[in-house]
């Protein structure tokens, strides 16, 4: 079977030895290690304001509590995600309002976030979902005309580029995730990308306590309490060795998905997704619409090749009860989109076979 995902892992004589030096050299949490892996991954994003963490998680909670978002605050965000996009809103208190997707391309829809924005509105979450960025030019227009900050949730679109860059320097907050299957692992681990500078020395200490690690434990104060969200040296010392391979191993993602961008875009019973203006996706997986899924997911099953919806619409959760409310762009994306395969692991021949698979009809 072609899976849907699989984690990349840098050759072993190059990963061994790294990892092994940080493992014996009698300092194994953070520190040297994290820093480096930080510059270098600012580097990669384009933007020196960052901070490593234990995980994409940890980085959308950091952005929630550096907004200072609780009980009576409402934050906007898309159930056509993973749920720690919205779990840890729920953690704040906050109440999580829906915006309904575009049905085209199952991004979260502008217009429908504008529609319900209210005094309350203190964030609006969006999630490149799959790789796919957003309408961030619509997004930005909002954030400014109302002056609400937006944290993106880029756990899927490492790599993604919106305006020419890669995400990570357009928003308040730009969280990523390096979580066992994203385009990126460290085995776990996260980072968040700011464009304030002032929100940088708060960040630091919420990753670790509230503590403030340049001064002595002795001479510390804790003003705020924190959480314990930093990265370790072991993982770092797995990042930069997965760095390394990043843009190849991103290359190969965005080839492929180009590749069926092409193939499949007169297949009868397939419909093919839109990118938005000044947007290119990173393809973590390939995303289209097609008639018949079950059908379709099962003739693909029998060729050998995994086909899936993968991800669970986050408003069917009891916990997100009183968000509940009509999204019928949701409704009808979440009816029609599957995922295939077509990352680093897709080969060539892979990659024909699924398309001729896929042509062949369900
Ligand atoms: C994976 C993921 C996260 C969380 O990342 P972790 O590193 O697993 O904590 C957040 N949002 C989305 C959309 C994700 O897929």
């Amino acid at each position: 079977m072609i899976p849907l995902v699989k984690p990349y892992i840098a050759p072993r004589e190059q990963m061994m030895p790294a990892v092994e030096k940080i493992l014996y050299s009698g300092y194994i949490a953070e520190g040297q290690e994290v820093y480096d892996f930080e510059d270098e991954l600012k580097q990669f994003v384009g933007n020196n304001k960052l901070l490593a963490l234990q995980s994409g998680t940890a980085a959308l909670h950091i952005a929630l509590s550096l907004l200072e978002i609780g009980a009576g605050d409402e934050v906007i965000s898309t159930a056509m995600t993973a749920e720690p996009t919205n779990t840890t809103i729920a953690l704040t208190g906050a109440k999580i309002v829906w915006g309904d997707v575009d049905e085209r391309t199952g991004l979260m829809d502008a217009a429908s976030v504008e529609h319900k924005i209210t005094e309350r509105t203190k964030a609006i979450v969006v999630v490149h979902y799959a790789g796919m960025v957003c309408d961030m030019d619509a997004f930005n227009r909002i954030s400014t005309k109302y002056q609400i900050p937006i944290i993106e949730d880029a756990a899927h679109s490492f790599g993604s580029r919106y305006d020419g860059k890669v995400i990570g320097s357009n928003s308040r907050f730009t969280c990523y995730s390096f979580q066992a299957i994203k385009q990126m692992t460290t085995v776990d681990g996260g980072a968040i990308a700011f464009i304030r500078e002032e929100d940088v020395e708060p960040a630091r200490k919420l990753r670790w306590f509230g503590l403030d690690k340049k001064v002595s434990r002795l001479n510390n104060d804790i003003t705020r309490a924190g959480y314990k969200y930093g990265m370790n040296n072991v993982t770092a010392a797995i990042g930069r060795v997965q760095l390394q391979s990043i843009p190849s191993v991103l290359n190969r993602y965005i080839e492929n998905g180009k590749y069926f961008d092409q193939v499949l875009k007169d297949v009868p019973g397939v419909t093919l997704i839109p990118y938005y203006e000044n947007t290119e996706p990173s393809y973590w997986l390939y995303t289209m619409k097609v008639e018949h899924r079950k059908d379709f997911i099962r003739r693909m099953e029998d060729a050998g090749i995994t086909a899936s919806t993968l991800h669970h619409r986050s408003d069917t959760h009891s916990v997100f009860a009183e968000s509940k409310c009509e999204l019928p762009g949701l409704d009808k994306f979440y009816r029609e989109f599957v995922h295939i395969p077509c990352g680093w692991w897709v080969s060539d021949e892979d990659r024909e076979k699924i398309a001729e698979a896929i042509k062949k009809g369900w």
